[in-house]
């Protein structure tokens, strides 16, 4: 049985005072959580350790937006998952439509900053998702099957399952549009039968599937409810304490 996993994505919301303020809000909702869903926040990086700190005593993890994937050297401005992992972050996004987009992140730096993570023992979770003109050419299947298969090449079978993968069309991200709850969850199953073809039946059904774009506390019960969705990833609506608590109690 697969836990569901909500993860909230702060994207570059709050500065660390009120980054603080806000994890310290959803720790004090956190006794209505429902204890069989996996509650993770992701903040900026110069959040991650006074919201690691405020978080500490709750079950509530904690995960980074980005990484690079060399282990320590010359790329300025850049945050290795080494010292992601020695600050005791559990999680991180990698390959978010908007680091594909805007900062122009290929397949195979994705499949590179996976393969670190899980060499420095971070669970990643790796998005992946269509445009709306991919949609509408009607490839995006294939656009999926294609960022799926290139992002676990050269992963073992025994790494393939600690890799959440969250479907976000780019079309519904921050839009406020959401894919139709049998949209998503007929492409999470899409993503599981390419995973089995990659692996075996047994890895596709352990591994994690979420949904994102635009999830709020309004459509998270039909979306979450879905057979093949594992939870959500969540923007926008991540960063109100309340939204974020009714949206993790639709998640059972
Ligand atoms: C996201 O940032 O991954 C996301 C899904 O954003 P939003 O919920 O705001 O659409």
């Amino acid at each position: 049985m697969r836990k569901k996993l909500v993860a909230g994505n702060w994207k570059m919301n709050n500065d660390v005072v009120e980054s603080t303020a806000l994890a310290k809000s959803i720790k004090s909702l956190s006794g209505e959580f429902d204890a069989d869903v996996e509650v993770l926040i992701c903040p900026a990086f110069t959040s991650l350790y006074s919201v690691k700190q405020e978080l500490c005593g709750s079950n509530i993890k904690i995960g980074a937006q980005n990484m690079h994937y060399e282990d320590k050297g010359a790329y300025t401005g850049e945050v290795s998952p080494v010292m992601l992992k020695n600050m005791g972050i559990e999680y991180v996004i990698i390959g978010h439509s908007e680091r594909r987009q805007l900062f122009f992140e290929d397949d195979e730096t994705v499949n590179k900053k996976l393969k670190a993570a899980l060499k420095h023992g971070l669970k990643p979770i790796l998005c992946v998702g269509e445009t709306l003109e991919q949609r509408e050419g009607n490839v995006e299947k294939e656009t999926v099957r294609n960022q799926v298969t290139k992002a676990f090449e050269g992963i073992g079978a025994d790494d393939a399952v600690k890799i959440t993968v969250a479907y976000e069309p780019v079309w519904a991200i921050g839009t406020g549009k959401t894919a139709t709850s049998v949209q998503a969850n007929e492409m999470a199953a899409f993503i599981r039968k390419s995973i089995a073809k990659i692996y075996s039946l047994e890895v596709s059904e352990n591994v994690l599937i979420q949904y994102g774009g635009s999830v709020k506390k309004d459509n998270a019960n039909e979306i979450l409810t879905q057979s093949d969705i594992d939870g959500a990833l969540v923007g926008g609506a991540s960063l109100q304490s309340l939204e974020f608590l009714n949206i993790i109690n639709y998640a059972k």
